[in-house]
């Protein structure tokens, strides 16, 4: 007997692999500019908004608030607490690097939002859209982007259930480990920092004043984020070989040990909700486009936390490919065809790199208790605090607002 799922092929103007955070995102871009969108995703939404499914709380830059709201997604977001100022030491050391929303203008730093407030979010956005269908839980078993170089080509992705969608261009939002990424050949310069990022929420007694703190220990950065209610979500960074037994503590001697690291600057501490463990590594794909293909977030490049800008980068890439894609079909081009590509890849490559290599470079110069270091980069963190010019830099650029922004990233449509 014939099945009737099967045997059904999907025609879109794009199809997307990976409903996370960032391919979620991009369905929506494209979809509130008018083109058929299909979103792949192997988990089932219900489970992805659930507390217990991603633990971690994003720091979303303003830039990337102001693309948030520009397509939709923003009125969504049910929780955010706004990133007044950024204080970053080094261990216990007084010298501050001391960044203050107000030395920039009204607008904060950024937004700290909770993963799964985020998802909700996109989820709803999503159902918003008539030109968004999102097909999950289901997974990929293959994909097909035709023969290169024909013109009106199609790609085809196949779903582990029979279903085929057809579309002129495939986008990998399949993560760290994009499967996209392997079938395509690209290659990737990875690094393993043997470190895990735990992250965990506390209630603390105090008001953090919208205050985030980064304190540099020798095991790696421990952050320090507000989140509403007199809480923080804590990235802290351990080195691979000693995190297992840190996770495995007994709620109160964990309790210690994390508040030997906070600090007593907001009153007593208590750890709400479990504990999460992510282990943490550099990705950077050779190359971000292929015949049909364009990679995007974490599938084309994964950084270390340190900064809080992995997400801000991937919805970069959103911001760039959108208008790309977007363009292009207002012109009637081939949105597979290589130079439409291209326009994407010239515009997000060098962004991706120079963040890596700054990331990477922190990680380094912070996860070293030599003397010599110690001293140098105190001076240097006190260097950049008494230098407005430079001060304000580093701000925009965390803030997401330094470069050639793409049209979402200063709060336009498309
Ligand atoms: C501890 C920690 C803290 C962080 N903090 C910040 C921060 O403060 N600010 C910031 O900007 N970034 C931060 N990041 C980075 C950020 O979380 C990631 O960059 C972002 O979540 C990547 O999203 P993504 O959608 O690209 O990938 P993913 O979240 O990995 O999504 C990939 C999706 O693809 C799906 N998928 C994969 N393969 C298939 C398949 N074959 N078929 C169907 N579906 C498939 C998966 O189910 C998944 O839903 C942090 C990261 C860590 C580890």
């Amino acid at each position: 007997m014939n099945d009737p799922v099967a045997n059904q092929t999907l025609a879109a103007d794009a199809v997307i692999v990976g409903g996370g955070l960032v391919g979620l995102s991009m369905a929506i871009a494209l979809g509130g500019a008018g083109l058929a969108v299909a979103v792949v995703d192997r988990e089932d939404p219900a489970g992805a908004t659930n507390a217990r499914f991603d633990g971690r709380a994003t720091a979303i830059a303003l830039a990337s608030q102001r693309m948030l709201a520009a397509i939709g997604i923003w009125r969504h977001v049910s929780a955010s607490q706004p990133i007044l100022e950024i204080r970053v030491a080094d261990g216990d050391s007084s010298f501050f690097l001391h960044y203050d929303h107000r030395d920039i203008g009204a607008d904060p730093l950024g937004y700290m939002v909770e993963n799964r407030v985020l998802r909700v979010a996109l989820y709803a956005r999503a159902a918003e859209l008539p030109g968004v269908r999102l097909l999950a839980p289901v997974a990929v078993a293959a994909v097909d982007r035709g023969r290169p170089g024909i013109a009106l080509g199609r790609g085809t992705v196949e779903l582990a259930d029979g279903r085929k969608i057809a579309a002129p261009i495939v986008i990998g939002a399949d993560g760290r480990n994009s499967g996209l990424r392997e079938a395509a050949a690209i290659r990737c310069v990875s690094h393993d920092y043997r470190q895990i990022g735990i992250v965990c929420t506390v209630r603390h007694e105090l008001p953090h004043r919208g205050v985030a703190v980064e304190r540099f220990l020798p095991s790696g950065p421990f952050a320090i984020l507000p989140l509403t209610e007199n809480r923080a979500s804590l990235v802290w960074t351990e080195a691979a070989a000693t995190a297992p037994a840190l996770l495995a503590l007994p709620p109160a001697a964990f309790a210690a040990e994390l508040g030997r690291r906070f600090g007593d600057h907001l009153g007593a501490l208590q750890v709400v909700g479990p504990r999460w463990s992510y282990p943490l590594s550099l990705h950077l794909a050779e190359t971000y486009v292929a015949a049909r293909l364009a990679l995007i977030g974490d599938a084309a490049h994964v950084i270390h936390p340190v900064a809080g800008q992995g997400l801000n980068l991937g919805l970069r890439d959103v911001a760039a490919l959108a208008e790309v894609l977007v363009d292009a079909a207002r012109l009637g081009l081939d949105l597979g065809q290589g130079d439409v590509l291209e326009r994407y890849q010239r515009w997000r490559r060098f962004d991706a790199l120079a963040l890596a290599a700054v990331t990477d470079g922190l990680t380094r110069l912070f996860s070293n208790d030599a003397a010599p270091l110690r001293l140098a980069r105190r001076a240097g963190l006190a260097a950049v605090n008494a230098l407005p010019p430079a001060k304000k830099f580093f701000m925009r650029h965390a803030m997401g607002q330094v470069g050639a922004l793409p049209r979402l990233l200063t709060g336009n449509t498309l």
